[in-house]
């Protein structure tokens, strides 16, 4: 380059002009991310989540919250359209939680919803998901289930334009029950439907034996005296529709069918009892309370070949599924 013009110019396009198309590269690749964040944001919301195991609330995308929600509340082994019906029933919790002041709740902390399985949904956190389940799982099968929240994202279970409160159980033993039999409040969508597809559910049917022995003292834990002859002293008194003891005669006293189910530990509360003549034997339907959604009936309807809206509206009456966002 012995041209000193040539010079220049190439000096004056290393120096100035590179660094500057360089830059503008960097930038355009920085709007272009920022612009995917920003889009990603708008097409979904932020939920306050009250963390019970650190004692923290964090604010979380409703949609990454569901991904370990689902993953923590149905087996990833079940069929895809059961996944989606699970990921909309827990997307209809969180927004059933924000229209009821879900934030209102003192042990929530001020978010809409906490992480413990026996007030709100199961959360369980990606490390422990790890931990509990190995690589493969990881990258299989929870890629499955993020792909069942994604397929079906901003869809919530409408009824009478608000969000419905999706209960949803393991196994109902063959028929739902109606709200109002297990709980307080009785609900139009919540009614008690047959779920013939549940077999498969290794807690379809449960036979528990105790001794007599055991079974007497079980109720004299709590101030019931029973005879020797138990036989007599059991006496179902009435059933739901969905078969659950509603409530029954021990010894002298009438109880709930669900007490008798938490004092001896049963799978539900549709259960009964045979006495021979050393032992209690105690045949129970189903796991859980029963009313909504049986995750195991979804699984088996999914298999006959329904889809995830024909299952939810099998097991909620008369609901809509819409979008939210
Ligand atoms: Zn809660």
């Amino acid at each position: 380059m012995k041209n000193p013009f040539l010079v220049v110019i190439y000096t004056f396009l290393v120096i100035i002009v590179l660094p500057v198309i360089l830059t503008i590269g960097m930038y355009k690749d920085d709007i272009f991310q920022k612009k995917v964040v920003q889009t990603k944001k708008t097409n979904s919301i932020n939920i306050k989540v009250y963390n019970t195991k650190t004692d923290k609330v964090e604010d979380m995308d409703i949609e990454e919250y569901l991904y370990n929600v689902v993953a923590s509340e149905m087996p990833a082994s079940f069929d895809q359209e059961a996944l989606k019906a699970q990921a909309i029933a827990a997307r209809s919790y969180v927004f059933h939680k924000i229209e009821s002041g879900g934030d209102k709740i003192p042990q929530h902390k001020g978010a809409v919803v906490c992480t413990d399985h026996r007030h709100c949904q199961e959360y369980l956190d990606t490390k422990t998901l790890e931990k509990l389940h190995n690589k493969k799982w990881m990258n299989e099968s929870f890629s499955k289930i993020k792909k069942a929240v994604d397929d079906t994202k901003g869809m919530v279970l409408m009824f009478e334009a608000r969000t419905i409160q999706p209960l949803y159980h393991s196994t109902s033993g063959g028929k739902t029950e109606n709200s109002e039999e297990v709980f307080s409040s009785s609900l139009p969508y919540l009614r008690s439907v047959d779920s013939p597809y549940e077999q498969e559910s290794p807690k379809f049917r449960a036979n528990m034996k105790i001794s007599k022995n055991d079974f007497i003292n079980k109720f004299k834990g709590i101030g019931i005296v029973l005879s020797d002859d138990i036989d007599k002293d059991i006496e179902v008194i009435s059933r739901s529709e969905g078969g659950s003891v509603k409530e029954i005669r021990v010894g002298k006293s009438v109880i709930k069918g669900s007490k008798v189910r938490s004092i001896l530990g049963l799978n539900s509360s549709d259960f009964n009892i045979k006495v021979d003549k050393n032992f209690v034997n105690i045949l129970t339907k189903g796991y859980g309370h029963g009313v909504g959604m049986s995750q195991w009936g979804a699984n088996g309807m999914a298999h006959k070949g329904y889809k995830y809206d024909e299952i939810l509206k099998h097991y909620f009456k008369g609901v809509s599924i819409e979008n939210k966002y």
